[in-house]
């Protein structure tokens, strides 16, 4: 669905377009760093500049930003391209940082032969030293004012690998008053003896992100380049950089980032959750990674969906989990097929139903969508219902199982409670009910009215089942200000396993990822861990919000 006014971003291409800026068209990139899988928060930069390309008829790029070895692996490469793909989305080059490392060093040269860059020996404490405050202005490094000739010299031998990690920087020379504290001679490159996961050993200096990431933009023609909200006091350095460079003037504009209730986002707490083994691995289905999601259930629709109902706004804001899982539902409530799974079961026999005697029920798959026509349901003798659907003492308005009390089989005939069992301990053992034989659904002739439904499996064709339900992962709503904290609000019921569910036999068809509902108690999807006709289901979502806060 289309928003009804434009945001921001689009009110600009759209005023650059109408001002003939572009005859070529917009191009966006996707910039992810290849060290971590991607989140929903990468999710809403991916709908953001491949939406905006679509929308105007421009192009995106995907970049991966890979100039800092140290945390950088092709795992990652591989599985943030899985996942662009899977959103529904193409890009027009597959590129990288790396690639433009020759590049950037011509430039790196091109700004020390113009006086605008130079090698500082200073250690890292001494120029954040020298940087002063916000307050303050800063002072000059004592190798500021190196000759050109010995700067191109060094920044060479910097290249050659004459000097250890740390002995040297590279740092554009551009003014230590300047009341934008990026702006008080900033990093350009550093010395990294790491070997890069695409450039092997080829380099060890390295350029930062400020350095790279404009520069790499106005290589590709990027006309709208788009990032975080903390980007914007980079933002006159970026324009310095290429206003100094002469190069193709791309420009950076910047929007609120995700912040999800109940969760954290940054790669390196998820990889902190997975090393410690809090979850289990990227793609657990509680992590907000697009993987998570995927392998819970979520669909690209609806991923795509809510990033489109947060819109982009400005200024920060956290936007509730719940919001996600509407999404969801709205989707899978039109997608998904109906099965009947018990959960928690308990043993229901139709004592005036033949022992022995098998029914195939007809019942439909989707009441949303015709099209999706019907199934067979073996009916039986015997059959699990779920434990809270009987009562031994139940309420007036209970409209469900209890002695003395008639509900319908869903899809099949109203039955009346006669008597049950207990075990030992008080628990309910097993349930006796006599069926109507003229109740059948679709041709009841018998004239009785009930007013609840019950879903049930028959007993000897059910399918044994492993159902895993999750929770929010953290128990706080904002983590934003927790940093490394959030580890203390880790929601220890954020995961559970139930044993054995038994489901319907038609979901022995089940696919993985593929969701289904199990009627009346929500979303389910099958998982990867599925073998060897052992099933595994993981919750997607219940069917209403029960989170109580
Ligand atoms: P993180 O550490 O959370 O993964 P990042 O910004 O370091 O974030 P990148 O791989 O550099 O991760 O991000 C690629 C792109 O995705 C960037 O343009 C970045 O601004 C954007 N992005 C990252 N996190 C969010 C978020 N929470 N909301 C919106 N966009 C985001
Ligand atoms: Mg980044
Ligand atoms: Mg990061």
């Amino acid at each position: 669905l289309k928003p009804k006014s434009l945001n921001f971003l689009e009110e600009i291409v759209q005023a650059d377009l109408a001002a003939g800026k572009y005859p070529q068209g917009i191009f966006t990139r996707f910039p992810p760093e290849p060290n971590g899988y991607l989140h929903i928060g990468h999710a809403k930069s991916i709908c953001l500049n491949f939406g905006l390309a679509k929308e105007f008829g421009g192009k995106t790029n995907l970049r991966f930003d890979d100039t800092n070895p140290i945390t950088e692996e092709t795992e990652y490469v591989e599985s943030i391209k899985k996942d662009v793909a899977w959103l529904g989305f193409s890009w027009a080059n597959e590129l990288y940082t790396s690639d433009y490392f020759e590049t950037l060093y011509q430039y790196a040269v091109q700004l020390i032969e113009k006086s605008l860059a130079y090698v500082d020996d200073s250690t890292a404490e001494e120029i954040a030293a020298q940087k002063g405050t916000p307050t303050t202005p800063g002072v000059s490094s004592p190798f500021r004012n190196r000759s050109v000739e010995e700067n191109v010299d060094l920044f060479q031998r910097m290249r050659a690998g004459e000097f250890p990690d740390g002995a040297k920087v590279l740092r554009a020379k551009i003014d230590m008053a300047h009341p934008n504290m990026h702006m008080r001679d900033p990093l350009m490159y550093r010395i990294r003896h790491v070997e890069h996961h695409r450039t092997g050993n080829a380099w060890c200096i390295y350029p930062m992100y400020d350095f790279a990431h404009g520069q790499s933009d106005s290589m590709e023609g990027i006309t709208h380049s788009i990032c975080t909200l903390e980007f914007d006091v980079h933002r006159p350095l970026y324009d310095w950089f290429i206003e100094k460079l002469e190069i193709f003037p791309t420009h950076q504009y910047e929007f609120a980032r995700l912040n999800l209730s109940h969760t954290v986002m940054s790669k390196r707490k998820l990889l902190q959750l997975v090393n410690e083994k809090i979850v289990h691995g990227w793609d657990d289905p509680r992590m907000p990674t697009i993987s998570g999601l995927r392998r819970r259930g979520f669909t690209p629709a609806s991923i795509q969906n809510f990033c489109e109902r947060i819109g982009v706004a400005k200024r920060d804001n956290l936007i509730d989990i719940s919001l996600l899982e509407f999404c969801i539902r709205e989707d899978l409530n039109k997608s998904a097929n109906r099965y009947m799974a018990v959960l928690d079961p308990v043993k229901l026999v139709i004592t005036n139903y033949p022992e022995g005697q098998t029914e195939d029920l007809w019942i439909e798959n989707n009441p949303e969508d015709e099209s999706t026509g019907k199934r067979s349901v073996p009916f039986s003798r015997e059959l699990y219902i779920e434990r809270e659907d009987f009562m031994v003492d139940p309420p007036k308005k209970f409209f469900r199982l209890g002695p003395g009390l008639s509900v319908r089989l869903k899809g099949a005939y109203i039955i009346q409670c006669e008597s049950f069992e207990v075990n030992e301990d008080g628990s309910v053992k097993e349930i006796h009910a006599t069926y109507i034989p003229e109740s059948k659904s679709g041709q009841d002739t018998s004239g009785i009215h009930v007013k609840g439904t019950i879903h049930w499996v028959s007993i000897p064709h059910a399918e044994v089942a492993e159902v895993r339900l999750f929770d929010r992962l953290l128990i706080v709503e904002d983590a934003s200000e927790l940093g490394d904290d959030f580890m203390k609000f880790i929601n220890p019921e954020s995961f559970q396993v139930l044993e054995k569910v038994f489901v319907e036999p038609a979901l022995r068809e089940a696919q993985v990822e593929k969701a289904v509902q199990f009627m009346r108690k929500g979303y389910f999807c099958l998982d990867k861990d599925t073998k060897d006709g052992h099933l595994v289901f993981n919750r997607t979502v219940t069917l209403k919000d029960t989170w109580a806060k």
